[in-house]
């Protein structure tokens, strides 16, 4: 093996990140990061770990006290969600009209779950009769639906979707990775048996962790489990051990990682769940105002549009990719293309967390209008 070449240390260029995650970390959870090391089972650690799982509960609007962040991104937490609520042969469930809908399908199928999808164009969302509709022709013990659907900007309405699934017998399992600590997500005034989120969206940590709640339903149907979880790492009984009164080492927390979040939690109880729902409302209306001074359309009615992650159309004749890079490189911001279906049609547009602020606004349209007319 020759020697490797003398790689440069990162410069920092601190890009200004208005995709759809991660999202700009703020200072004081950068800080968080650097402390020293101490042992996942260090008296210190434990009291964060007790502190993270209440703010959580804050965060999540819920009393579930089986609410923890999994160690892995907003992907393990859907992992986690749907392998602890599944076992082979269980009819479940897919609402799909996006990207991470599919996702969660593909899930479902490996867990050998029998799978039904429905499905809305990208973009759109399900009305509670279409479900209903779904469940009358064949009851499902596991409903899985995604909130915020990143790849194209859709908000799904959950009230009363609960109680219509309970109705049939099943679980309500929501993916609010895009949604937790931008958009409402009421854990228990919804009654949603699962939800599960990421730590780099609207929470502004840096990504590796998957903020998780199971509700009484659901930590039932896992304690009455025939067969144990296909995965053993994300078992949530294992998990239960070390994050609850027994300390049990299950596997090694990331630290760091955890001690970011906790940082980042105490932001967000400091800031209030309004006031930071109401930031996010505030500068998603300013970007849609402004896209629309640019002479640009939205893809999702404002009716049910996310603040967090807004798409809107690449102008007739734009090549959107260089736009992209023109932004990324002359104006150090970073937005995110289409996926799946809008691919190359679409831009999506991120304002979460800490991102998610007026001046940032500013600084795109600005530098959006300089590239598009000069
Ligand atoms: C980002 C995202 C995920 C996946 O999270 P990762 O942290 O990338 O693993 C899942 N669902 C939605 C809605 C997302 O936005």
């Amino acid at each position: 093996m020759k020697n490797p070449p003398n790689y440069p240390q990162l410069e920092d260029n601190a890009p200004l990140l208005l995709g759809p995650g991660p999202s700009n970390v703020p200072p004081r959870v950068l800080q968080a990061m650097a402390a020293p090391m101490m042992g996942h089972l260090d008296p210190i650690f434990l009291d964060v770990m007790d502190r993270i799982q209440h703010l959580l509960r804050y965060t999540f609007q819920t009393e579930n006290s089986l609410t923890i962040p999994v160690s892995g991104t907003g992907s393990a937490a859907m992992e986690t969600a749907l392998s602890n609520m599944i076992e082979p042969g269980d009819p479940v469930l897919v609402c799909i009209s996006g990207f991470f809908g599919e996702r969660m399908e593909e899930m479902c199928r490996r867990y050998r779950a029998e799978v039904e999808i429905i499905r809305r164009p990208m973009g759109e969302v399900f009305t509670i009769e279409e479900i209903e509709q779904a469940l009358k022709s064949r009851p499902a013990k596991v409903v899985a639906i995604v909130h915020g659907e990143t790849s194209t900007g859709a908000l799904q309405p959950l009230e009363g979707m609960a109680d219509l699934v309970h109705a049939h017998g099943g679980l309500l399992v929501v993916d609010a990775v895009a949604t937790l600590g931008g958009n409402p997500v009421l854990v228990d005034e919804w009654d949603l048996d699962v939800c599960y989120s990421g730590s780099q969206k609207c929470l502004s940590c840096p990504p590796g962790l998957g903020p998780i709640t199971l509700g009484p339903r659901a930590e039932k149907t896992l304690a009455e489990r025939e067969t144990s979880v296909a995965n053993w790492y994300f078992d949530m009984s294992g998990m239960q051990k070390y994050w609850g009164k027994e300390r049990t080492y299950h596997h090694t927390a990331p630290i760091s990682s955890n001690l970011a979040l906790y940082e980042g939690l105490r932001i967000v109880a400091e800031e209030g769940l309004e006031a930071r729902w109401a930031r996010h409302q505030a500068s998603a209306e300013m970007l849609w105002e402004g896209l629309q001074g640019l002479d640009m359309t939205m893809v999702v009615p404002e009716a049910y549009r996310m603040t967090t992650v807004t798409t809107v159309r690449v102008p007739e004749g734009v090549d959107e990719a260089a736009v992209r890079g023109r932004l990324r490189e002359e104006y150090n911001i970073a937005i995110a293309g289409g996926l799946g279906d809008m691919k190359g049609k679409v831009w999506r547009i991120g304002l979460m967390g800490h991102s998610a602020r007026k001046r940032n606004v500013r600084r795109l349209i600005g530098a959006l209008d300089k590239i598009l007319h000069g």
